[in-house]
């Protein structure tokens, strides 16, 4: 398989489809703990990075986090869209330190997960995005320590982030809007943690058609 950016048209119009056919259940979570607006917020970002889809696809990874990183700043609003614009402006940073290959994704993504804790002050157990971000970081990194295969880790990264994203259910709301409704968040599962799944998901579905496509 080839790690290349002449697969981002295809993982932006997976992560358009999942987020397009998810919308109203993903609305709903955002509504029970948050003002509703998650996936209009997520949507404004995601039609900006289709119509620069071919764009992205010529510039190498460095380039293409950043462009990604601020097209998400500029155009997603609500405290998701600082938080996914500096996971990817991050990325950018973290890969011109080292190339970008499978083995060193784990790291270059590690770092950017801890620049979105940074950013929102947040930790693991707080009921948001990273309840999916850091476990699925931490999964790759022992996932390329151990060296598993390539297959069975695109299909581990998808069941650690659905667990990621359950375990917001029971969790208490301590950052961000939701954090208002305190022991009322318990019982929803977080709609930004929901959305985190969803793109990651689509993004290894992506990885996982190029494994069976030869070379
Ligand atoms: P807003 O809360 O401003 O309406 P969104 O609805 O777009 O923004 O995004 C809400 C999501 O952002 C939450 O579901 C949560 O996953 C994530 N989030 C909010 N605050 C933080 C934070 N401090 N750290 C990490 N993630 C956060
Ligand atoms: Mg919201």
């Amino acid at each position: 398989m080839k790690f290349i950016p002449g697969l981002l048209p295809s993982m932006i119009e997976a992560i358009s489809d999942t987020i397009e056919k998810n919308a109203e259940e993903v609305t709903a979570l955002d509504q029970a703990i948050g003002d509703g607006d998650h996936v209009t917020n997520l949507q404004r970002g995601i039609h900006a990075l289709m119509a620069q889809r071919d764009e992205l696809s010529r510039l190498d990874w460095v380039a293409a986090f950043q462009k990604i990183g601020m097209t998400l700043m500029s155009s997603v609003g609500g405290a998701s869209g600082s938080l996914y614009g500096t996971l990817f402006i991050a990325l950018s940073k973290a890969a011109r330190e080292q190339p970008l290959n499978l083995q060193n994704f784990a790291d270059i993504f590690t770092q950017g997960v801890e620049a979105v804790k940074q950013r929102g002050k947040a930790e693991a157990g707080e009921k948001t995005m990273l309840d999916v971000l850091i476990p699925v970081a931490d999964y790759m990194r022992t996932a390329v320590a151990d060296s598993i295969a390539l297959p069975e880790v695109l299909e581990n990264i998808a069941l650690v982030a659905v667990a990621g994203m359950e375990s917001t259910r029971d969790m208490l709301a301590t950052k961000g809007r939701a954090s208002y409704l305190q022991e009322r968040t318990r019982g929803h599962i977080d709609a930004g943690a929901k959305t985190s799944q969803l793109m990651i998901s689509a993004i290894v579905g992506v990885l996982s058609d190029q494994l069976t496509v030869p070379a």
